[in-house]
C-alpha cells in the first residue's frame, strides 16, 4: 500500500510556515488587535509588517512575482492571521480577490503586473460586485457600461466594498445590457484616481473592524479598452469562477477566528477556579471544549480539501468551497458564542478578546455568498452530480 496518510497532513514546510508565522503575528499583530478593534482604523503599520516579511506575495506564482505555494499556503496564512486579527487578514484577502480574475481571465501582463506589485507591497485591490439592490441576486447588478472607440465609461454605485478608498484597484462588475441579465456583464480594472471615482462614508460595523467597507460610486468614469478582463459580456462567469477560489479563504479565515477563540477558552478554562476546581474540571465546561475543538478541526479538514481542489483544478472545486465556506463559518459562530460561555462575564467584556472573536466570526457566514446561497450552490452541484 502506498503512504495513504500522508494525504492528510499538510506539507511539512507549510508547517514549518505556520509556526514561524505564528510567532510573528503573536509579537508585532496580537498587541494591536484590541486597540484595532477599538480605533476601526484602517492599520497600515500592521500591513507595513507583513509587506516586510514577503507576506504579501504568499500564494502567488513565483514567476508572477510572488513567493509561490498556491492556495492551500494562502490559506494557513489567512488562518494564522485571522487567529490573532480577523480585520487586518482582510487585507491580504481581498488583494488576492482582485488578482484572481485575472488568473481565471485576465492578461498575462495584467497577472503579472497586478501580482507583482501586490507583493512588493506597492499594490492594494478590491473586489466590487454587490450593489445596493444586488446581493445575492449578484446578476440582478445595474451599474451600467458604455463602449466607445478606445473607451468604456461606466457609471453606478457598488455597496459594502471590502478596502474601498484604500485599494489602489478595483475589479468592478458592470453591464452592457441589463436586458442580458448575466451575459451583458463585464469585468473592468478601475483606479481609485481616475476621475469619476469616489467613495461613501465608512459603514459602522459588528466585527472585522480596521478594515474599511464603504461604496465606490462611479460617475462618468472614463477608462481605455484595455482595463476589460477577459471578453467583454464574460464578466458573470469570472465574478462565480473567483468566488470557487476565494470561498475557501473565508473558510480559512473562519477556522483561524475559530482556533484563537479555542485557545483563549482552553487557557482560561484551565486558569479560572470556582467551587475550587478548575473549571476545565467540571466535565460541562470539558465537553463544550471538546465540542469546539471538534468543530475546529473537522472545519480545518475540508477548508484544507476545499484549497488543495483549487491548486488542483479539481473539477468539484465549486461544490468543495462551498460545503467548506459554510461548514467552517457555522462551526467558527458555534466556537466562538461557546468561547464566550467558558468566559463567564468576563467573555462579555472588551478587555477580553472572545466577544470580538464571536463578532468577527458572523460576517464569514454573510459575505462571498451567504450560508443560504452556499446550500443552493451546493445542492444545485449535487443535481449536477446525476447527470
Ligand atoms: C462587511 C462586508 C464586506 C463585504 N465586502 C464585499 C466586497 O468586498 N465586495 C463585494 O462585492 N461584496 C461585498 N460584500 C457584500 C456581501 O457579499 C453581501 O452582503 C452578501 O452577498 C449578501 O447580500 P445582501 O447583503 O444584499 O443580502 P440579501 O441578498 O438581501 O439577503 C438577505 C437575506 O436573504 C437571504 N436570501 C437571499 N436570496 C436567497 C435565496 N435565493 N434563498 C434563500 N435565502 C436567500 C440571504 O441569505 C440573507 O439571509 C460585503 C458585505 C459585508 C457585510
Amino acid at each position: 500500500m502506498s503512504a495513504p496518510d500522508r494525504a492528510y497532513e499538510l506539507p511539512a514546510e507549510l508547517e514549518e510556515f505556520r509556526s514561524v508565522i505564528r510567532a510573528l503575528f503573536a509579537d508585532k499583530i496580537e498587541p494591536r488587535a484590541a486597540e484595532i478593534d477599538a480605533m476601526d482604523e484602517w492599520p497600515e503599520d500592521v500591513y507595513r509588517v507583513l509587506v516586510d516579511n514577503d507576506l504579501m506575495g504568499v500564494g502567488y506564482p513565483e514567476e508572477d512575482g510572488g513567493s509561490g505555494g498556491g492556495q492551500l499556503a494562502f490559506g494557513v496564512f489567512i488562518e494564522e492571521l485571522s487567529r490573532v486579527s480577523a480585520g487586518v487578514a482582510l487585507t491580504p484577502i481581498v488583494s488576492k480577490l482582485g488578482v484572481v480574475p485575472l488568473m481565471v481571465a485576465g492578461t498575462d501582463e495584467q497577472r503579472r503586473t497586478h501580482t507583482s506589485a501586490i507583493a512588493r507591497g506597492e499594490l492594494l485591490m478590491s473586489y466590487a460586485l454587490t450593489e445596493p439592490d444586488a446581493g445575492s441576486d449578484a446578476g440582478a447588478l445595474a451599474t451600467r457600461y458604455v463602449r466607445g472607440d478606445e473607451t468604456f465609461t461606466l457609471n453606478g454605485t457598488k455597496r459594502f466594498i471590502t478596502g474601498a478608498g484604500v485599494s489602489h484597484t478595483y475589479v468592478v462588475f458592470a453591464t452592457g445590457d441589463p436586458a442580458l441579465r448575466t451575459k451583458g456583464i463585464s469585468a473592468f480594472l478601475v483606479g481609485r484616481d481616475d476621475p469619476g471615482v469616489s467613495f461613501g462614508p465608512a459603514e459602522h460595523k459588528m466585527g472585522i473592524h480596521g478594515s474599511p467597507t464603504r461604496e465606490v460610486v462611479l460617475q462618468d468614469v472614463v477608462i481605455a479598452a484595455d482595463r476589460l478582463i477577459g471578453a467583454e459580456g464574460g464578466g458573470f462567469a469570472i465574478a462565480m469562477r473567483t468566488l470557487d477560489y476565494s470561498r475557501p479563504v473565508i473558510a480559512a479565515q473562519a477556522v483561524g477566528i475559530a482556533q484563537g477563540a479555542l485557545d483563549l477558552a482552553l487557557a482560561y478554562a484551565n486558569e479560572r477556579s470556582q467551587f475550587g476546581k478548575k473549571l476545565m474540571e467540571f466535565e460541562g465546561v470539558s465537553f463544550l471544549l471538546a465540542d469546539m475543538a471538534m468543530k475546529v478541526e473537522a472545519a480545518r479538514m475540508l477548508t484544507y480539501r476545499a484549497l488543495a481542489a483549487c491548486d488542483a483544478g479539481d473539477p468539484r472545486t465549486t461544490f468543495h468551497a462551498s460545503v467548506a465556506k459554510c461548514v467552517a463559518s457555522d462551526n467558527a459562530m458555534a466556537v466562538t458564542t461557546d468561547a464566550v460561555q467558558v468566559l463567564g462575564g468576563n467573555g462579555y467584556m472588551r478587555e477580553y478578546p472572545a466577544e470580538r472573536y464571536m463578532r468577527d466570526a458572523k460576517i464569514t457566514q454573510i459575505y462571498e455568498g451567504t450560508n443560504q446561497i452556499q446550500r443552493l450552490v451546493i445542492a444545485r452541484e449535487l443535481l449536477k452530480s446525476l447527470g
